[in-house]
């Protein structure tokens, strides 16, 4: 499998002002994304975890231009997306679909599935009527949908069904790049497995790339090759999969985990409850943007933004977590178990008044 980044994000950021008065003067700005930077490989998936309103959603719908960028580049099989413009950000947009959560929202009720997924084929100029047909036939087999679906209309379906026709809908345009965001957080516990499992093969059959947007570690964990975790607008952890699941480094990525339940009693962990809600993005903390929850926050850590620690892959925002790493001589395994022992003698983060478990609340 190729290694080569379909794309590449660096330094993403999207504001969004604060509105006061009569003039609607701009009076401050809500930092939903500040400073993202990831690649992704042709081929792969990289997850984004974090709490509902760390920025994940607005990290997908700005690679896609749903919202405008403030800053940062975005670049798409070498095409700069933000450069792009007309006809030329069409044809991106073909290439680089999007699932949503919500398979009830995301449908028009008024629309047949087949008027659903001819819409995007019209808009494109894809096809003849026959070429068009053909297609819809094949996104809807992908799916695992019967060409009966295509004359009915979306209060027919299950959520499950729904969400494939919504999968289908963006297949239809044969894309190489899809955001998946929550793609199945809305659906009954009983099929998100079933959903999870298409898109693993839907991604190996046709050859895509995934951003997979999720507050559900463990859906992340089955499908992603690599995983970021975004805290506040900004990436504080990112590894490859197996690596941060054994390995997690950042205070908040343990926190995280703590908050998944385990089958295997090897891999359960208390639930670590940190104190205090998350800080308004229209005015982050200064130094670490956790501190005011970190249980190991130091005096550095209110002053100074922890830099990048990067270690064969594994990289880390966080004060503490690069001493342990050079204390470990690299190894993040002995540095993660030192984090993890830290966390654990630090006082009251299993239960006290004013705490929040991360357990991630249900997306909006
Ligand atoms: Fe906690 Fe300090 Fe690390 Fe931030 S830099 S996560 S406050 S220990």
């Amino acid at each position: 499998m190729s290694e080569q980044p379909i794309l590449v994000v660096e330094h993403l950021e999207t504001h969004f002002p604060i509105r006061r008065g009569l003039m609607r003067r701009a009076v401050g700005a809500v930092r939903a994304v500040d400073g993202v930077s990831f690649t992704v490989s042709k081929g792969r998936t990289l997850g984004i975890v974090g709490e509902s309103g760390c920025g994940k959603t607005t990290v997908g719908r700005s690679i896609l231009r749903l919202v405008e960028p403030t800053g940062g580049r975005v670049v798409f099989a070498g095409h700069d997306v933000r450069q792009t413009n007309g006809a030329a950000l069409r044809g991106l947009r073909r290439r680089m679909q999007i699932v949503f959560q919500d398979p009830y929202g995301s449908l028009n009720p008024r629309m047949t599935v087949r008027a659903i997924l001819e819409e995007g084929l019209v808009i494109h100029r894809l096809g003849d009527a026959a070429a068009r047909r053909d297609r819809m036939h094949q996104a809807l087999e992908h799916t695992g949908m019967a060409a009966a679906a295509l004359d009915k209309y979306p209060h027919e379906f299950s959520g499950g069904q729904r969400q494939r026709i919504a999968i289908a809908r963006a297949l239809v345009l044969e894309p190489e790049f899809l955001v998946l965001d929550e793609p199945i957080s809305a659906l009954d516990v009983s099929i998100q497995a079933q959903v999870l499992n298409l898109l693993v093969d839907l991604r190996d059959r046709l050859g895509l790339t995934y951003l997979f947007i999720s507050h559900d570690l463990s859906a992340v964990e089955h499908v992603a090759d690599d995983v970021a975790v975004m805290y506040l607008g900004r990436i504080v952890e990112q590894a490859p999969a197996a690596r941060l699941c054994a390995a997690p480094l950042h205070p908040y990525t343990l926190a995280l985990f703590s908050a998944v339940p385990a089958v295997d009693p090897r891999r359960r962990r208390r639930r670590i409850l940190l104190p205090g809600d998350v800080p308004s993005p229209a005015n982050p903390p200064a130094g670490c943007r956790f501190h005011p929850r970190c249980p190991l926050a130091e005096r550095v850590c209110r002053e100074v933004d922890p830099p990048a620690t990067r270690v064969d892959g594994h990289l880390v925002h966080c004060h503490v977590a690069a001493r342990e790493l050079e204390r470990a001589g690299g190894d993040a395994r002995v540095a993660g178990s030192r984090m993890a022992d830290a966390l654990a003698s630090a006082p009251d983060i299993y239960s006290h008044s004013g705490a929040q478990s991360v357990a991630p609340a249900p997306a909006p």
